[in-house]
C-alpha cells in the first residue's frame, strides 16, 4: 500500500471532463471532481438533458408553468401536485377505500389519537371548526331537503332503539327508504302502516311498511291499527 501511495504522490494527471491538471488520489480515477464525474454520468444517462433542463413546462395538475430543474423531465410542479393527481385516479380510490376499512388504518387512527400530539390537535381542530359546522347544519336543517333528512334519521334511530330494523336489511333497501323519505310530497308525512310500537302489534322500518298520509290523518291515526279499514 506504501509504495502505491509513494507513486501516486508524484504523479499528475488531466481530467477527462474539464481537462485541468489534479493530483489523483487512487489508481483508476479519471476525473478531478465528484461534480466532474457526475456531469459526464447524468450526460450519459439523460442524452437529452439539453432539451429538458432549465426549460418551463406545464403542470399536468394545476396547469401553471414551472422551470425544470432536474435532468428528468418533470411532470408536476411540486409535489403537492404530485400526490393530488395521483388521488384523483381510480385505482388510488379503489385502493383508499380498502384501505380505511382495513385493521390497519384502524390501529393508526387509535394511536394518533391516544398520542399526546394526537389529541392537542383535534381539540384544536375541534375548537375550530365546530361553530361553523353547527352554523351551517342550523341552516341546512330548515330547508326543505333538511327537513326530510332529518325525519328519516329521526324514524331509523327510534326504530333501532325499539329494535325494529330487521338484521338482513341491506344497504340498498336503506337508501330505497331515504329515497321514500326525501321524496314525500309537501303536506305529507311518512307513516308506519303497523306502527312500529302499537298496542297490540308492532311493525318493521322496512320499506313496505312505509306509506305518505295527510299530516291530519296521522295525528288521528297515531298507533292505531284497524286491518279492516286498510
Ligand atoms: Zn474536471
Ligand atoms: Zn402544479
Amino acid at each position: 500500500m506504501e509504495t502505491t501511495n509513494k507513486f501516486l504522490l508524484n504523479r499528475k494527471q488531466n481530467c477527462k471532463n474539464c481537462n485541468t491538471t489534479y493530483k489523483p488520489k487512487s489508481n483508476n480515477s479519471k476525473y478531478c471532481s465528484i461534480t466532474c464525474a457526475n456531469k459526464v454520468y447524468y450526460k450519459r444517462k439523460f442524452p437529452n438533458t439539453k432539451n429538458i433542463i432549465n426549460k418551463k413546462f406545464y403542470c399536468l395538475f394545476c396547469k401553471t408553468k414551472f422551470i425544470n430543474k432536474s435532468h428528468n423531465q418533470k411532470k408536476y410542479c411540486n409535489s403537492v401536485c404530485k400526490n393530488k393527481f395521483k388521488r384523483q385516479s381510480n385505482d388510488y380510490k379503489k385502493w383508499y377505500k380498502n384501505y380505511i376499512k382495513s385493521e390497519k388504518f384502524k390501529n393508526c387512527q387509535k394511536k394518533y389519537q391516544l398520542s399526546t400530539h394526537g389529541s392537542k390537535k383535534i381539540k384544536e381542530i375541534r375548537k375550530k371548526y365546530q361553530p361553523i359546522l353547527n352554523q351551517k347544519l342550523r341552516i341546512y336543517k330548515k330547508t326543505e331537503k333538511g327537513k326530510r333528512m332529518n325525519n328519516y334519521h329521526c324514524a331509523l334511530r327510534y326504530s333501532r332503539k325499539k329494535q325494529r330494523t330487521p338484521k338482513w336489511i341491506t344497504k340498498r333497501e336503506l337508501f330505497k327508504i331515504k329515497q321514500f323519505y326525501l321524496n314525500r310530497p309537501i303536506g305529507y308525512e311518512v307513516d308506519h302502516i303497523i306502527p312500529l310500537c302499537g298496542e297490540n302489534v308492532s311493525g318493521l322500518h322496512v320499506l313496505k311498511n312505509l306509506q305518505y298520509l295527510p299530516a291530519e290523518e296521522n295525528r288521528i291515526k297515531n298507533k292505531k291499527f284497524e286491518p279492516y279499514h286498510v
